[in-house]
């Protein structure tokens, strides 16, 4: 046997840095992830089981039953996609439309954009209605315009993370049946949070993520698709340009056959099947009740603290506030501050809302009165140290 040359870019030292390498505690109260339940975590270090093991195709259908639950439907094609939440998204454009196809994209946040994006590259004909970030949609304006636009999928984002915008979604569903059109919902910010009733509300499609209200930590994206969606697929004239995400595929593992298409994360399946558990255990509206009650409480506690929440009250999504920087706060310091001494992330304004606003999530596991208090109590005691102006009050 020849001698080997490997190449040495480890020696003594850097290895034992690595072996003493740490993940430190946070307290995740920025726009995603969110921390894990603890017993999702035990879930998460079982040891694996194959995924074709009988045992594991059972758990599969567990899954599936629990998340019917979430979703509040009952859709056969109702499933965990491996990968974050953008892989169910991408799943919901690849899927659904062919080229030049139209879809229109109701945009008011930076996941609207990334909605357009994905449907760009998979050549459809795409037409954009816009808000300012911090705004939401009325019906009449999204009737209006699937009714001239006539497009094939009407797609918008329920909970939109960047801006902090709730957009109530009531009715849309029978405009998209009117006019021959799938309703597509991003409820990666709402789902185990947030009141969300799939079948109710008419909603053909929708994908969200399971670092967020389901409290486990990011890697599967929940999707559900109803029949309309699937008979829709089943009328392509051309293959799904994207094999992984592939639902005539992934059918043969998730619907009846349980045949291989890729090996599932199965140590994540584990997990969201505890996450799914613990809020079916809570009861849904119990869940919802108390994202709600915890968001109320922080947005009056910061209100009092003399600071100004970016969104109306009307449509403020209460799993992710947008509150502003005071213009005598170094923004940044102050996050960085939270998160170096107290252990406390929370998120910076996305896009346009960058240096602007902070970013609050309450979300899952992390929606606890108690969160809010001690959130709260960093903001009254601290805040002061990170003013540009040492005696400024805001
Ligand atoms: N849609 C919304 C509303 C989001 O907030 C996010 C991420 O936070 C995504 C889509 C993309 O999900 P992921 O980052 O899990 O891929």
């Amino acid at each position: 046997m020849t001698e080997a040359k490997l190449i040495s870019a480890l020696n003594e030292e850097n290895l034992s840095h690595f072996s003493k390498t740490y993940v430190p505690s946070r307290l995740l109260l920025g726009p995603g992830p969110s921390n894990a339940h603890p017993e999702v975590l035990g879930a998460l270090s079982l040891n694996p089981i194959g995924h074709l093991d009988e045992a594991y195709i059972s758990l599969m259908s567990d899954v599936q039953q629990l998340l019917r639950y979430t979703w509040q439907c009952n859709n056969r094609m109702t499933l965990p996609m491996s990968g974050t939440g953008s892989a169910a998204m991408e799943a919901s454009i690849a899927n659904f439309i062919e080229e030049g196809e139209k879809i229109l994209i109701a945009k008011k946040g930076y996941f609207g954009d990334r909605l357009v994006d994905m449907a760009t590259r998979y050549k459809a004909d795409v037409s954009v209605i816009e808000k300012p970030w911090g705004e939401s949609f009325s019906y009449e304006e999204i009737k209006y315009e699937i009714e001239t636009k006539k497009p094939a999928i009407f797609a918008i984002v329920h909970a939109e993370t960047s801006s902090g915008v709730l957009q109530p979604l009531d009715g849309i569903g029978d405009v998209c049946r009117k006019n021959n059109c799938l309703f597509l919902v991003d409820a990666v910010t709402s789902l185990g949070a947030l009141e969300l009733l799939i079948d109710e509300w008419k909603i053909d499609l929708a994908y969200s993520c399971s670092q967020k209200g389901l409290s486990c930590p990011p890697g599967l994206s929940p999707f559900t698709m109803n029949k309309r969606a699937e008979e829709k697929l089943s009328s392509r004239k051309t293959k799904v340009p994207n094999w992984y995400l592939d639902l005539s595929l992934l059918n043969k593992y998730w619907g009846s056959d349980r045949v291989y298409h890729h090996t599932a994360p199965v140590n994540m399946n584990f997990a969201i099947r505890e996450g799914l558990r613990l809020i079916a255990n809570e009861g849904l509206e119990n869940v919802w009740n108390r994202h709600t009650t915890n968001a109320k409480k922080l947005w009056n506690g910061l209100e009092s603290l003399g600071m100004e929440l970016h969104v109306s009250e009307d449509y403020r999504l209460p799993t992710l506030t947008t509150v502003k920087i005071p213009p005598a706060v170094d923004g940044d310091g102050f996050r960085n501050h939270l998160l170096r001494n107290f252990g406390i992330e929370i998120g910076n304004g996305l896009g346009e809302l960058s240096g602007k606003v902070w970013r609050i999530g309450l979300m899952g596991f992390n929606s606890s009165e108690e969160n809010v208090d001690r959130l709260l109590n960093l903001f009254d005691t601290e805040l002061n140290k990170y003013s540009i102006f040492e005696s400024s009050t805001f």
